[in-house]
């Protein structure tokens, strides 16, 4: 259908609906007038009456003659023959007055609503219409079956998980959905990517402490029986082992929790100083070779997940303890910085990180290749977690280290999560 006969369909369905509410307007207006007439000639006809008679008599004879108007009157005859007539005419003239005045206001409505009722219909009626329009040139667009079935071609041609392959069809009709797909492939490779590197680098961890645990049960078997010292050596590292590789899969399940978001944030409000001080006093009383201070502030109200932020503060206490040589201090500290922002550090004199390790220590499993650091044996899980943690939180960590001089991690939580 063209643009003028949409207009022109438009214009008649404007015109029938107004029409309709111009007649229903004639109408009760009609029954307005007829009901104004009958209330003021009821209430002069019971007023007249009342004048006369001093009481109203329902069953008293009535009549009442309306034409010709100059002699128009209203009759009432009791049973007792009592007879009053009242001289109508005034009435009726009075009457034609009110009704020729509400009739010519009542006539203005009409011929407005007659003479633009139409065009303001069609302008309510527009969105109605270009919906119709838009519905009618969809309708009307050429579907070529083909070229959909180019794309379920691509779409199933490639895979989501083995290359970098992408879906192109040169169709600039379908460019849109091309490059949607195209985005979800990138996302799915990336997630897949992800936990691909995520199994692999958790098997590879896994593999030494088995192999560990697997030799030492081995030398058991051969010399064990009978040579006390093996026997003792051997069972010593099979604890060890297996409790570093309970503490890794621990940590592993922690980290792919978070990454299928299974684990969830139980958000409270809490003392963020009582929190710290906490892990001063366990710290403590666990290690015994560092002295450990506690800079306290003034009270800093949180809202956050407690167990996790502790666990994140654990974390960095660890890390100082394993990281700096006995007797050394350890400081944790909580604050407010200028921005408002809570925070909590750890800073330790200990082994620092080397400038260019910096950026890589919250991957997973990264160790710094330092001989005292493979000494010290942690997963490379740790602050992996941290960061997980405070990410859940939207805080932010910073990190100031030095080489043999030591090491200060802080962690900066929002004001409000
Ligand atoms: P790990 O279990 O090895 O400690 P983390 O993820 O906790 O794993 O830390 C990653 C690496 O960051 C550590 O192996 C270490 O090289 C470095 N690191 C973290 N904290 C400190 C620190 N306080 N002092 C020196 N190095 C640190």
């Amino acid at each position: 259908m063209s643009r003028k006969n949409k207009t022109k369909n438009v214009t008649s369905i404007a015109i029938k609906i107004n029409s309709t509410f111009v007649r229903k307007l004639f109408f009760k207006f009609l029954i307005l007038d007829i009901f104004l007439v009958l209330i003021l000639t009821g209430f002069w006809c019971f007023q007249g009456e009342m004048n006369f008679y001093g009481e109203f008599v329902p069953n008293a004879q009535r009549t009442f003659k309306f034409y010709p108007i100059e002699t128009a009157n209203y009759k009432v005859v009791w049973d007792n023959g009592k007879t009053m007539v009242m001289d109508a005419s005034t009435l009726l003239y009075s009457i034609r007055k009110i009704i020729m005045a509400i009739g010519i206001i009542e006539g203005i409505f009409l011929l407005d609503e007659i003479i633009f009722g139409t065009a303001k219909t069609r302008k309510i009626l527009k969105p109605l219409n270009e919906i119709a329009e838009t519905a009618s040139r969809l309708s009307n667009i050429d579907f070529d079956e083909q070229k959909f079935q180019n794309l379920e071609d691509a779409i199933s041609r490639i895979s989501p998980v083995t290359s970098d392959e992408r879906i192109h069809i040169g169709d600039s009709e379908l460019q849109g959905l091309e490059d949607a797909i195209n985005k979800l492939l990138d996302r799915m490779r990336d997630s897949y990517r992800q936990q691909a590197r995520f199994v692999s680098d958790a098997s590879h961890e896994l593999r030494t402490p088995i192999s560990v645990i697997q030799g030492y049960a081995n030398m058991l078997d051969r010399w064990g029986k009978d040579d006390e010292s093996v026997l003792e050596e051997s069972i010593e590292a099979i604890k060890s082992e297996s409790e570093n590789m309970k503490n890794l899969v621990e940590q592993l399940l922690f980290l792919a929790r978070g990454i299928n978001g299974k684990t969830q944030l139980t958000p409270k409000e809490f003392l963020l100083n009582d929190m710290i001080n906490e892990v001063f006093e366990e710290s403590k009383m666990i290690d015994r070779n560092h002295i450990y201070s506690y800079i306290n502030s003034e009270e800093i109200n949180i809202y956050g997940d407690m167990g996790l932020l502790k666990q994140t503060a654990r974390i960095l206490v660890e890390n100082a303890s394993k990281y700096t040589p006995d007797g050394e201090n350890i400081i944790l500290r909580t604050g407010i910085n200028d921005k408002g922002e809570p925070y909590f550090y750890v800073q330790d004199n200990g082994i620092g990180i080397d400038e260019k390790d910096v950026p890589h220590i919250f991957e997973r499993f990264f160790r710094a290749d330092t001989a005292r650091v493979r000494k010290n044996g942690g997963t490379g899980l740790g602050l992996s977690i941290a960061k997980w943690i405070i990410d859940s939180h939207k805080g932010y960590f910073s990190i100031l280290s030095r080489k043999e001089i030591g090491t200060r991690i802080t962690v900066f939580l929002p004001q409000k999560l």
